[in-house]
């Protein structure tokens, strides 16, 4: 058994995953937070098939699925021909239980999550204002500066897993690289409580466009009532007080749907958007896991899902590792099957999405409307497409990488 505990940096959806993972297996575990609460900002809002189905065994699915709101099908449109294609995940029903999206924030995944942690593993603990600042390893173990109010403390542990984000500090620790790219524009996020759907819009919808392409869907909101997010392209020489004037967001969001009277805004919040996935997610003793070893732009729905299958993998793996003594090399196997398929599928596929939303040359967007039209009226091209784009065609490629 475990000298020390696995430690754990980043309470987000993937480190709290790995966290309720390793308790279940009965392995000890510390998490650290760097910020003093879960963040609840607009962000993951779409869980795909497999991950429903992964998180089947621990409750997690049926606590997701009671507070969120399934897509059976959803929509790709033009800005201003209208439809396109509209997709029915019900294809799916002979691969998955989870024949559909389920739209659920990020931040409510993170609440179920903690929830179960705090009432069933209480002795684990769940530090936040913990910020991991340096990260050390040796032939036995990992040791960790971590920096709280009560000042700095070295906190020893059998391995480190750095759930913690685009800027983490575990990779940064580790001997990789985060190659890749940022474009130059960011995403806007609108929030609004006005239903879309009395003009025909599904609970997901794509809205290509070569000067401004949306993207709205509708995620549960505050009180579960349905709030519907609109992203919108931001040029890159608008400053974010220019891109949250209120006059600028109601034009923006009347250009896309005019209506009488203003719309009532909830949230407003701007993402850089990069591209890039870390050289390796092993470095001895040190992981990365979710964002800290890839992010990609949001179109697509699938980072978060992506990281938390990542999560699976590795808990499966450290605790063959931890429980029966199996080799670390195993560690490779988790770095080469989740870094494979985030190049093959994650970046590859949300370049893409990105790419064909904003295609400015005319007949190639013609082309790629032809294609989704073409994918739709065939059953057996549509049942391959959404494979793709559910996300299970990655995870399985990855199940099957020695
Ligand atoms: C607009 C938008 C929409 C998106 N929509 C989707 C979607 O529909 N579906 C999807 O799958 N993905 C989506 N994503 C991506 C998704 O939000 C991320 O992939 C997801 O947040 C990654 O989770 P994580 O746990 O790896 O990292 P994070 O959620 O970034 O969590 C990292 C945590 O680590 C903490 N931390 C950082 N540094 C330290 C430190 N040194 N010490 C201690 N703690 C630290 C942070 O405070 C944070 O709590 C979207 C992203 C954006 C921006």
């Amino acid at each position: 058994m475990l000298k020390h505990p696995v430690l754990i940096a980043g309470a987000g959806p993937v480190g709290f995953t790995t966290a309720l993972l390793l308790a279940r297996r009965g392995i000890p575990f510390v998490l650290f937070e760097g910020g003093d609460k879960i963040f609840d900002d607009p962000r993951a809002g779409t869980i795909h098939p497999p991950t429903l189905e992964l998180f089947e065994e621990s409750g997690v699915t049926e606590a997701m699925m009671a507070q969120g709101f399934i897509v059976n099908n959803y929509h790709y449109r033009d800005r201003k021909a209208g439809l396109i294609a509209d997709f029915d995940l019900g294809v799916l029903a002979d691969q998955t239980r989870y024949p559909f999206r389920l739209m659920l924030e990020q931040h409510r995944i993170c609440y179920i999550l903690r929830d179960i942690l705090l009432k069933e593993y209480p002795s684990n603990p769940i530090l936040m204002r913990h910020r991991v600042m340096k990260v050390e390893q040796d032939a036995d173990g990992v040791s960790v500066t971590v920096q709280s109010d009560e000042g700095e403390r070295v906190w020893r542990g059998s391995f480190m897993v750095g759930c913690d984000g685009g800027r983490s500090q575990v990779r940064k620790s580790m001997n990789v690289k985060f190659d890749g790219f940022t474009y130059p524009e960011r995403f806007l996020v609108l929030s609004t409580r006005y239903d879309f759907a009395q003009h025909g819009y599904a609970i997901t919808n794509y809205i290509a466009d070569p000067e401004e392409w949306c993207a709205l869907f509708k995620v549960p909101g505050h009180d579960g009532k349905g709030m519907w997010r609109v992203v919108f392209p931001a040029p890159p020489d608008a400053s974010q007080e220019q891109l949250f004037d209120e006059a600028s967001v109601q034009a923006r969001i009347q250009g896309f749907n005019p209506k009488d009277g203003a719309y009532e805004m909830y949230h407003r919040n701007l993402y850089d958007v990069h591209q890039r996935v870390a050289s390796s997610y092993r470095d001895g003793r040190l992981l990365v896991a979710g964002d800290a070893a890839h992010i990609n732009n949001p179109l697509g729905g699938m980072g978060m899902n992506f990281g938390l299958h990542d999560s699976f993998n590795l808990v499966d793996k450290l605790s063959r590792i931890i429980l029966e003594g199996a080799s670390e090399d195993l560690l490779d196997v988790y770095d080469r099957q989740r870094r494979t398929v985030a190049q093959e599928f994650l970046q590859r596929q949300t370049i893409e999405n990105k790419r064909n939303i904003e295609q400015k040359d005319p007949v190639e967007r013609e082309k790629f409307y032809n294609e989704l039209r073409g994918i739709v009226a065939d059953r057996d091209k549509l049942h391959a497409y959404l494979m793709r784009v559910a996300m299970i065609e990655g995870f399985r490629r990855a199940q099957s990488i020695n």
